[in-house]
């Protein structure tokens, strides 16, 4: 079979009625081959195109791996081989273990011969019989490892493909799912996990959270995307959604009286193109979206990805990736032909500011996911409790459910850094949760290093992964914390590879794992990044060490926070202090004893 990607018959004379006498180069073919391909997908044929199925295509177009499996069979088709292999206990085979993530199971070999399910909980809310039931799954039927993840979302393993049908059923009997949670589909929706609660938001972005989650859910054609693909909304509230990381992002704001004629009151602004893990922030497209109307424009926004990603190339299939090649305008002029009307124009000026309204929330209080705060229901707090990266057991699962039903409303938040809300306690319980928790080995207290802690599976179950993420974290903070002492909260962001699932880039100090060379023998360790940030601090790390073996890491964190105490000016953060250098100099002040 040769590589070279060629284009279906009636779909090169359409070509050759665009472009006579033209003959294309192989990057012209593969983005050609990747909107004809998005086109079929979504059920849209030409003038003399073969009407398949959406998930069809002819035999002889020789598509990338991943995109003939999802051609040959949809791998929403796919559940009766998941059954077939259950009856035998079998390990799926390397298609089916692409076609699996669409069911949200992710089989780990070879570093465990199980499956992980990613679930998928819109704005990471939950009720206590969904959290019970998915503690009581993770007891049953696998090993107990329960994690939540930086899409403020949970992952179970370890599955035998024997039990996979079984956990899934069990998912969707509480009204949950894990459909179209890996691969190429949008994953977990994300939002404030304290939308509805929090009294600084300018709007509960709930409703449409869910409502854009019910809609992919009901739709096929957002089941075969170019490649992954994140949301996230942000009502404006205390505890952000970052959601300028995300490949879509809105974000709410009050638009003042104005006299450019736009109705005073709450809008929706986008931004497009964000992919920490390849140093991008989304960028804003100058729009401003009424509320009733952020679904479908968001909507809008997927289907020219899907009919214009690029399907040739993995390496360049994110919106991120078109967007290299598309001006924004571009983008939102296909857009507003697929909503067949405008959009209000809103542009930023050079500092990102807009005279219609303010840019950022008001009041940002940095680790505010931890504590306990008023909410803007009168004589109620909620509590944001850490939770070390992410890692919480079954046991733990039903004490906080017990807790939120006895103190709470039967409710609990999951955030997009690991950690968790209770909403509704009631002010005179805030303390005697507050001692629950406690109990439970769970702080409620902010810590200005441990509250900012994030970090990746990591080797012990990825495949990816260079290191040990997580247990590297807890180590490293726990021996921080006994010798430093900050004034200012900082966030570390420790992932063991470039796919950066803990956004290494975005972190005051961004660990990526390595394998690392040392005297002929390969060991664990890690590039040391600086001086990254996100929302009013939006900032990508630079990398200032390379190869630090692991044991060598905390002795120069250590030297480089006290360096920062030591050398910092008027009270300045560890982000300004890192960007007011530059390399040299701060590897040279890192590497001194203060
Ligand atoms: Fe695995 Fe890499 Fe993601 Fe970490 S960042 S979980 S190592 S894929």
């Amino acid at each position: 079979m040769t590589n070279e990607l060629q284009i279906p018959e009636p779909h090169k004379q359409i070509i050759a009625a665009q472009w006579p006498e033209h003959s294309l180069n192989p990057e012209q073919k593969n983005y050609l081959e990747g909107f004809f391909a998005g086109m079929q997908a979504q059920g849209i044929s030409f003038a003399g195109a073969a009407t398949s199925a959406p998930a069809a295509v002819e035999e002889s177009a020789p598509l990338i791996f991943e995109e003939r499996v999802k051609r040959e069979e949809h791998p929403l088709d796919s559940y009766y081989r998941l059954t077939d292999n259950a009856a035998f206990n079998k390990a799926p085979d390397k298609e089916e273990t692409f076609r699996f993530k669409w069911n949200g199971l992710f089989y780990l070999t070879p570093v465990k011969d199980a499956f992980m399910a990613r679930l998928r909980i819109p704005g990471g809310q939950l009720r206590t019989f969904q959290l019970r039931e998915i503690a009581q799954v993770a007891k049953q039927l696998t090993t107990g490892y329960v994690q939540i993840t930086t899409r403020a979302n949970f992952q179970i393993r370890l599955i035998q493909p024997k039990d996979a049908p079984e956990v899934l059923r069990r998912i969707q009997s509480v009204g949950l799912h894990t459909r179209g949670a890996g691969a190429d589909n949008i994953r977990n929706i994300t939002a404030n996990p304290t939308a509805g609660v929090d009294p600084q938001e300018l709007i509960d972005v709930t409703p449409y959270c869910n409502d854009l989650a019910q809609f992919i859910l009901a739709h096929r054609e957002f089941y075969d995307l170019p490649r992954k693909f994140n949301i996230a909304l942000d009502g404006g509230g205390l505890i952000g959604s970052v959601e300028d990381t995300n490949d879509i992002g809105v974000r709410a704001v009050r638009v003042n009286e104005n006299d450019l004629g736009i109705s005073p009151g709450v809008y929706f602004r986008m931004k497009l193109g964000g992919a920490t893990g390849h140093k991008a922030f989304a960028r804003d497209l100058g729009v401003l979206i009424s509320p009733d109307r952020v679904v479908k424009v968001i909507l809008a926004a997927v289907r020219v990805f899907i009919a214009n990603g690029n399907r040739g190339d993995r390496k360049k299939s994110r919106l991120k990736h078109l967007l290299d090649t598309w001006t924004l305008d571009q983008y939102l002029a296909e857009m507003e032909k697929r909503l067949a009307a405008s959009l209000i124009r809103a542009p930023l000026d050079v500092e990102g500011k807009s005279p219609l309204h303010e840019s950022e929330a008001a009041s940002m209080i940095a680790h505010s996911h931890i504590g306990a705060f008023p909410q803007k229901q009168p004589g109620y707090h909620y509590i944001g409790v850490a939770i070390p990266v992410g890692q919480i057991s079954p046991d733990q699962l039903l004490r906080l459910a017990d807790l939120a039903d006895n103190y709470g409303a039967g409710e609990v938040r999951l955030t997009v850094w690991q950690n968790l809300v209770l909403p509704h306690i009631p002010d005179a319980y805030v303390e005697t949760v507050k001692k629950a928790l406690v109990k439970m080995g769970f702080h409620w207290k902010q810590s200005n290093l441990s509250s900012g802690v994030v970090a990746c599976t990591g080797n012990a179950y990825c495949k990816y992964a260079a290191t040990n993420t997580k247990a590297h974290a807890v180590e490293i903070i726990k021996k921080l914390e006994k010798r430093i002492t900050l004034d200012q909260p900082i966030n570390i962001h420790v992932t063991g590879c470039p796919h950066s699932c803990a956004q290494h880039y975005m972190g005051d100090i961004g660990l990526l794992g390595a394998k690392v060379n040392r005297a002929g023998e390969s060991i664990e360790g890690y590039h040391i990044f600086v001086g990254g940030g996100f929302a009013a601090n939006r900032s990508i790390g630079r990398q200032v060490f390379q190869g630090i073996p692991y044991d060598e890491v905390f002795d120069l964190l250590e030297k480089m926070l006290n360096a920062y105490l030591q050398y910092r000016t008027n009270g300045e953060s560890f982000q300004q202090f890192t960007t007011r250098h530059d390399l040299n100099a701060l590897q040279i002040l890192f590497c001194q004893d203060v």
